[in-house]
């Protein structure tokens, strides 16, 4: 256990301290940021706080001291967690992945990379070719990723506008030989309204004016991972395209609508290489099949700018999808063959956003936190629930933790018929009227005896729901407001089949090849396709499923302050977040349990020569038997419990001087 670093850091695991309340997890995580120790354990989970400056701590030489090592021989590290999902995948072939969360600006993304960092580093000490040009294709990425993704906000000046899950295969040997990625929602209304302070993605920036070195960058970055020439130029017209519609306008000439800036028309219409009357026509004029009839209905100015908003949204949104689709297929397992090399193994990565409270919380706030909560049932699933049922099947006198389970609330989003997803589904899905105000009633009758739903109407007393179109939940994380409007907008998600026909016939084949769909004529469109939140859910059910069957490994990352400070630790802001992300119930029940456990057989490969009872082997009558005289003879029978399979040792102390004694021995 960190056992090289001194006191005067604190305690490198949260599992060490005198009492487990919250005044001493804070103490010890203060000192520690204090101290520059940015990571503590609890277990195996890495606890981080953002310090908001340069660290000295991830160079090669730091990556050398942390390979191959146990997690309890050297200071908390990243790296230490990356070393172990990586041994565990490697020595036991087991699918493993890293699950990073916090809320944003807490330092996700920069930890994804430093994993990324160090599992490159370690890997392919042969240096073949083809595991190289991976590994650097798996790191291009990254900036390609992030240049059309991020943005700068008011709460981080890189933050991720999307969520990320990326694979990283491995061969028989250990090394990379591909990856996949899987992206979530993107924040695809930045690119029509940005907060004050804040800005649209990277990527509308990098145009030799303002970041020129980033966008060079980028297209360097796009050239390597063999983006064709004229993929990486319709890549910048479709980005062009989205800055000239941002200024286009309509207005009225009696009953015809127009647009008031035609010279805009002609340049996206070399931008899209189609034809100026077929622009003209999709942004003023929505085809529709009446019965076996199709006739043209003319926008109003309301419609039409609709139209050009949804048409820059999901131009950004599909191109987005393409270069990770573009991605993947460049860097998918190639040539691999399971029954000549051997089962290929996985780590995943998932950084993804954290809870979101904001003065206004709307649609994507809402799926933001239903993600999150699923992630945190999955974390109670495995961490917490998991542990005390292992206590139980093997035997081990076990005092029940209590720790507030949140399915409750899963249950109340994603429930089929009851759930809010549903609900919302169902008023996007009415024949009448189709308003954010239908969906707040379908609410209020159906989660009206909710214990973790309420709103105006339900609760009209209620001093902090401000307005009544608001709904309130609440979160494992806090409660939290959303205001219903643009809740059906925005779930439904529409874009007129005639904007779609327009990108589909385009001449420039790469842009044609992003909207297949437009191939189909008004009255060939029968299907509705999915809403915006069953596509999230769905999406949200399968990551979950993904991660469950892997061993999972954790990174807690907190922000200590509101201004990008190296130096401010708000005690207020960072409890705030200990209590939300279940740190406490998590160390409790790693203190009332073991921090170690193993069958006894494999316990005994590894430390059986310690004893004279068990080396180079034992005559006792079984395993158990022989770990037993082990530890009594080392004397740390008392931190030790016997279960049914497995040897559990209570602290890490007692693991490291296990250690310590087999390193003396080999
Ligand atoms: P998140 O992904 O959680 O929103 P980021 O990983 O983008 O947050 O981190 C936000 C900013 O904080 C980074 O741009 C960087 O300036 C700083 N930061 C985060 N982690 C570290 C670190 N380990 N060392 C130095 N600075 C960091
Ligand atoms: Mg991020």
């Amino acid at each position: 256990m960190a056992e090289h670093e001194s006191l005067e850091f604190g305690k490198a695991d949260f599992v060490l301290l005198d009492n487990v309340s919250m005044e001493e997890f804070m103490g010890n995580l203060k000192l520690r940021f204090e101290k520059g120790r940015i990571y503590t354990y609890i277990g195996e989970v890495v606890v981080s706080v953002n310090p908001y400056r340069a660290m000295n701590i991830y160079s090669r030489d730091t990556v050398e001291q942390y390979k191959g090592r146990e997690l309890y021989e050297r200071p908390p590290h990243l790296f230490a967690i990356a070393d172990a999902a990586y041994k565990a995948m490697k020595r036991r072939n087991k699918d493993t992945c890293i699950v990073i969360s916090g809320e944003s600006g807490a330092g996700k993304t920069e930890a994804s990379k430093y994993i990324m960092q160090y599992i490159a580093a370690i890997t392919n000490p042969n240096q073949r070719a083809e595991v190289e040009r991976v590994k650097n294709m798996l790191l291009k990425s990254n900036c390609v990723l992030e240049a059309f993704g991020n943005a700068k906000t008011n709460r981080n000046d890189n933050s991720s506008r999307f969520g990320k899950y990326m694979d990283i295969n491995f061969d028989f040997k250990g090394d990379p030989i591909g990856g996949h990625i899987n992206n979530y929602l993107l924040e695809k209304s930045r690119v029509i309204f940005q907060q004050e302070g804040e800005r649209s993605f990277h990527s509308f920036y990098q145009s030799g004016i303002n970041d020129s070195a980033d966008f060079k960058a980028v297209a360097d970055a796009m050239k390597v991972i063999g983006f064709t020439v004229d993929e990486i130029q319709t890549v910048y017209k479709i980005l062009a395209t989205i800055l000239h519609l941002g200024n286009l306008t309509f207005g009225v000439d009696g009953d015809v609508t127009l647009i008031e800036n035609t010279k805009l028309v002609s340049v996206i219409k070399d931008l899209l290489s189609t034809k100026e009357e077929n622009v003209q026509k999709a942004m003023l004029y929505r085809t529709v099949a009446t019965g076996r009839d199709v006739i043209e209905k003319q926008h109003t100015t309301q419609e039409a700018s609709y139209g050009r908003d949804a048409l820059a949204k999901a131009m950004y949104e599909r191109l987005f999808c393409w270069i990770v689709g573009r991605i993947n297929d460049i860097i998918e397992v190639k040539n691999y063959d399971a029954r000549v090399h051997g089962k290929n193994t996985v780590i995943g990565v998932l950084d993804i956003y954290g809870f979101e409270i904001f003065q206004n919380n709307s649609f994507e706030q809402f799926c933001i936190n239903y993600c999150n909560e699923k992630l945190q049932q999955l974390f109670i699933q495995l961490v917490l629930k998991q542990e005390q049922e292992e206590y139980q099947r093997e035997g081990i006198p076990w005092k029940h933790i209590d720790y507030f389970n949140n399915q409750i609330i899963v249950d109340l989003v994603e429930q089929q018929h009851k759930g809010i997803f549903s609900v919302l589904d169902e008023a996007c899905m009415n024949v009448g009227k189709v308003t954010d105000e239908v969906f707040l009633q379908g609410l209020n009758v159906k989660l009206a005896k909710h214990a973790h739903f309420t709103s105006r109407k339900l609760s009209p007393t209620d001093k902090s729901l401000e307005f009544d179109r608001d709904f309130r939940i609440r979160h494992y994380a806090g409660d939290v407001a959303y205001s219903v409007v643009g809740f059906i907008d925005k779930n439904k998600d529409t874009l007129f089949q005639d904007f779609k026909r327009l990108l589909y016939n385009s001449s420039n084949p790469v842009l044609k090849g992003m909207w297949p769909e437009g191939k189909l004529r008004i009255t060939e469109v029968t299907k509705r396709p999915l809403t915006a939140a069953t596509i999230f859910k769905n999406s949200m059910i399968s990551l979950v499923e993904n991660l469950a069957s892997k061993e999972p490994y954790y990174v807690r990352c907190i922000k200590p302050n509101d201004v990008k400070s190296p130096l401010l630790f708000e005690p207020e802001r960072c409890r705030h977040q200990v209590e939300y992300l279940g740190l406490l119930e998590n160390v409790r029940v790693r203190r009332a349990g073991f921090a170690y456990r193993q069958i006894y057989q494999r316990f005994l490969q590894r430390y059986k020569m310690i004893s004279e009872f068990t080396w180079p082997n034992h005559d006792l009558p079984s395993d158990k038997d022989a770990v037993k005289k082990l530890l009594q003879g080392c004397k740390f029978d008392h931190d030790v419990a016997y279960g049914k399979t497995k040897v559990f040792i209570r602290t890490p102390r007692t693991l490291f001087s296990l250690e310590e004694q087999r390193s003396e021995m080999v």
